[in-house]
């Protein structure tokens, strides 16, 4: 064993199990300008094993955006500590990918641009970008739209770009906020198939956010519940069903309804 791997703790085969996010006791206090507190985050503890997908799911005001912004680095916690591969997170870095419910393209920008925004940053040259995009296109399954401007793509088009261009850096962990929220079932149920491809073909660690059941038990290999005011973790179940996981198969209905009793929800579809 080597002093590095001594280091990172418990070794598997020569394999660290460090997990590759940790969240530690962290919580989120907002204050208004008139003073008053949001406790949008209590207490929550959470890890990641590389490579793993995990659905973060709870309710509108549970604290969901509040937890992937601090782990994305955009919003500091009032407490606890969040790592990303043993490093404390401080701020935004091109290891962790963003992908925002709403279009976050950049509109002046095309999709080959959009997507080689990040590699750009980081200083790669004109023609190992441009090579990035296209492949990073076509993986999402829009091998023609390199040209196009946001506002000529339809809004599934545009999420497909913002998980090509989140996936550019090569980060460690991708971050996705309600990605899907806003399309259709159909395109829903598309990019939901595409995003699993790309995990499994990336072997990208994932978290996932969303106020969606069904679509926590389709996408993830474990699901997340936080419960609100304050956030708080109620739940966290390790999704046992073989994929591609359809709402007909044995023990989605049992899941579904085991997580909606742990949000307290009726259904929130
Ligand atoms: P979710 O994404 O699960 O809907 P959020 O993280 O957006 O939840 O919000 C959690 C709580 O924090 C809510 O009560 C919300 O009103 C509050 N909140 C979110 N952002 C802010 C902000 N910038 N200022 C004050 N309160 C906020
Ligand atoms: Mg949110």
């Amino acid at each position: 064993m080597t002093a590095a791997a001594i280091l990172e703790g418990p070794v598997t085969a020569g394999v660290s199990i460090r997990p590759l996010l940790e969240i530690d006791g962290v919580s989120h206090v907002y204050r208004s300008a008139l003073g008053t507190e949001t406790t949008a985050l209590d207490g929550v503890s959470l890890s990641v094993a590389r490579g793993e997908f995990v659905c973060l799911l709870g309710p509108s005001g549970c604290g969901k955006t509040t937890l992937l912004n601090m782990i994305a680095g955009f919003v500091t916690p009032s407490s606890g500590r969040i790592t990303v591969d043993g490093e404390t997170v401080r701020g935004p870095s091109p290891s962790r990918g963003v992908v925002f419910q709403d279009y976050s393209l950049f509109p002046w920008l095309t999709a080959g641009q959009n997507v080689a925004f990040g590699p750009r940053m980081a200083g790669q040259g004109p023609a190992a970008r441009r090579q990035t995009a296209r492949e990073l296109l076509a993986l999402v399954g829009l091998p023609d739209a390199a040209d196009r401007y946001p506002a000529e793509l339809s809004g599934g088009m545009k999420q497909r770009v913002a998980i090509a261009r989140a996936l550019a850096t090569d980060p460690a962990v991708l971050l996705m906020d309600e990605p899907f929220a806003a399309l259709d079932a159909m395109t829903r149920a598309a990019l939901q198939r595409q995003l699993l491809a790309i995990h499994e073909a990336r072997s990208k660690t994932v978290l996932f956010v969303t106020h969606n059941i069904a679509e926590a038990i389709t996408l993830g290999d474990r699901v997340v519940v936080l419960s609100p005011h304050p956030g708080r973790v109620a739940a966290d179940v390790t999704v046992d069903l073989p994929r591609p996981r359809r709402r007909t198969a044995p023990g989605f209905n049992a899941l579904y309804a085991h997580l909606a009793d742990a949000i307290g929800a009726e259904t929130t579809e």
